[in-house]
């Protein structure tokens, strides 16, 4: 079986930025997980939340159901602060993403874009951060060894992708994008989907007519960038994560 893992910042990315591609996958019988670093408790819409600590409940609670309406096979929601991704000790975020990489096996792992996503947001340049050095370390045999000693194996996905998109916001702080190496098409029904997910997310509801907005803009498709390959290669254009990946554990 192929597996694909993904990893965001906040509950609501995952439907934002992979919603469409986490479905499509799941209908292809392909395992999917999810990783989120943080409850997202610094949000502005609060939803009447008294502390940091209630919000992170609601929205880990609206994650779930966001999960479950992706299809996602597994999801684990971290507890890492909220717009505060850029203070936090680098070696053990790395550290908790490789040992959970070393236990998925994942094929694929796709994540947001080092700008930080259309939304330059610095906990997405974080998670994108993060995310490259674990998929590169999680294959190493001299990385993370207090995790080998307890039985895990270096495990080796074969590629990474950065989510990207065509356009940019117009009142945002500047992103610049990666190029396009894959396009996921994703169907009109796919997209109306991602939609409901993204709408679980009810603490966020004054985001709601934005996120419709710029999900209806992007259209039927999510655009990734091939960061890096398991094989030398030069860029192509591909229309699949798992394009050249036989399914080999
Ligand atoms: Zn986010």
């Amino acid at each position: 079986m192929l597996r694909l893992l993904c990893v965001t910042a906040h509950p609501d990315d995952e439907a934002g930025g992979f919603g469409g591609t986490l479905l499509l996958y799941a209908a292809r019988s392909v395992e999917t997980h999810l990783i989120c670093l943080t409850p997202g408790q610094a949000a502005t819409h609060r939803a009447g939340a008294q502390s940091d600590l209630e919000l992170a409940a609601m929205r880990r609670e609206e994650l779930k159901r966001a999960c479950g309406l992706l299809h996602i096979t597994h999801h684990e929601c971290l507890d890492y602060p909220d717009a505060g991704l850029d203070r936090v000790d680098f070696n053990a975020v790395v550290g908790d993403l490789v040992r959970r990489i070393r236990q998925i096996r994942p094929h694929v792992v796709i994540t947001i874009g080092p700008e930080g996503a259309i939304t330059a947001h610095p906990d997405h340049s974080m998670t994108s951060l993060f995310t490259t050095a674990a998929f590169q370390w999680a294959a190493r045999s001299n990385r993370y060894t207090d995790q080998l000693e307890r039985g895990l194996q270096p495990h080796r996905a074969h590629k990474l992708y950065y989510a990207t998109a065509l356009f940019t916001l117009p009142d945002r702080q500047p992103v610049s994008l990666a190029p396009v190496t894959t396009m996921i098409e994703i169907g009109e029904e796919l997209l109306e989907k991602k939609i409901a997910a993204f709408k679980t997310h009810a603490s966020q509801a004054p985001l709601f007519p934005i996120f419709e907005n710029a999900t209806r803009k992007r259209g039927t498709h999510e655009a990734f960038h091939l960061a890096a390959a398991i094989t030398p290669r030069y860029a192509e254009r591909e229309d699949d994560l798992f394009a050249g990946i036989e399914d080999k554990n």
